[in-house]
């Protein structure tokens, strides 16, 4: 299809994606859907007043935030009944994808107003492409809850999980993610922090989440910006055949058990090697843990 065949239709809702960082990753059809739309629906019009100044867009613009998405959606919908084209944005990258428009593109749908993506930058994206994990498959599990309860828990529920694991985080959070991670995934398990992408001080580095977690601690350059944290998913080549469960059991015969009949009871259970599940049991015991 050539770029002219892309021109704003009427009555359409264009589900917006914009750069994460580098204006130059903004497309070239996301510029003529800006420029040629009757409106551009924001999740901040002054963050966004930015970037549409910088391509010199002056379309109307409209807050659309998680604050007033419900009681929004409908009036834009009408809008776009009358057959107004409307443009969906949000402060970065896809929206929808841990950002508003869910409810907006969810009732459009609905009364079939006709959705079309216009494709671009996702910080999700970006990092996996880069992160070296397998990238087959993957999950995405968005933002971690800011309280540590909640979030052990989620870890927890997915600690055994196969697939690639992607988080975003917040850099007030990272340390204490980190830390979580090491208790419930395990010191060794690889973890890729994508940090800064497509910006200058563009930072991706992987290791165990034990290392990756001192390194973070001793340079606070790293605990900055905005961040994506990358799981590699269990898999048999550790030498435990479920590194998490495996912890859990091991765990649990810890507190009935030495160490050596305790690692080699949680390898007949599990069907791993006894050797790592002795050396985890040392590292366990290294940690103080206290759960
Ligand atoms: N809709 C966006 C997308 O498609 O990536 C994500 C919005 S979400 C509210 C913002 C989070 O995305 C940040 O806290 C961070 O975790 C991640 N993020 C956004 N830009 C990033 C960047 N340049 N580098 C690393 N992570 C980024």
């Amino acid at each position: 299809m050539s770029m002219n065949e892309s021109t704003v239709q009427a009555g359409t809702l264009y589900v917006v994606a914009t750069p994460i960082g580098n204006l130059g990753d903004i497309t070239q059809r996301a510029l003529q859907v800006l420029a040629g739309g009757d409106v551009i629906v924001a999740e901040d019009t002054r963050h966004s007043g930015r970037l549409l100044h910088q391509f010199q867009i002056d379309t109307p613009t409209i807050a659309l935030h998680e604050h007033n998405e419900r009681h929004r959606a409908p009036q834009i919908v009408e809008r776009l009944q009358k057959g107004e084209s409307v443009a969906l944005i949000s402060d970065a990258g896809t929206p929808l994808v841990s950002d508003p428009g869910f409810h907006l593109v969810r009732l459009a749908r609905e009364v079939d107003i006709k959705v079309v993506p216009v494709p671009g930058a996702s910080a999700m994206l970006a990092a996996l492409s880069v992160s070296g994990l397998p990238s087959d498959r993957f999950i995405f599990e968005g933002f971690l809850s800011s309280k540590s309860g909640a979030r052990k828990k989620r870890l927890e529920a997915i600690a055994t999980e196969p697939r690639t694991l992607i988080f975003y985080e917040a850099p007030h959070r990272l340390l204490d993610t980190l830390a979580d991670m090491v208790d419930i995934f395990g010191v060794d398990r690889r973890v890729v922090l994508a940090r800064e992408l497509t910006k200058t001080f563009e930072t991706i580095k992987g290791d165990g989440v034990g290392n990756l977690l001192e390194w973070v601690r001793s340079d606070t350059d790293q605990q900055k910006g905005e961040m994506v944290l990358l799981v590699k998913g269990v898999t048999s080549d550790s030498g435990m055949a479920n590194d998490a469960e495996a912890q859990r059991i091991l765990k649990l015969l810890l507190e009935e058990l030495p160490l050596s009949q305790a690692s080699a009871l949680a390898a007949k259970i599990t069907g791993s090697r006894k050797k790592p599940l002795y050396q985890l049991g040392l590292r366990l015991a290294g940690q103080g843990d206290d759960d």
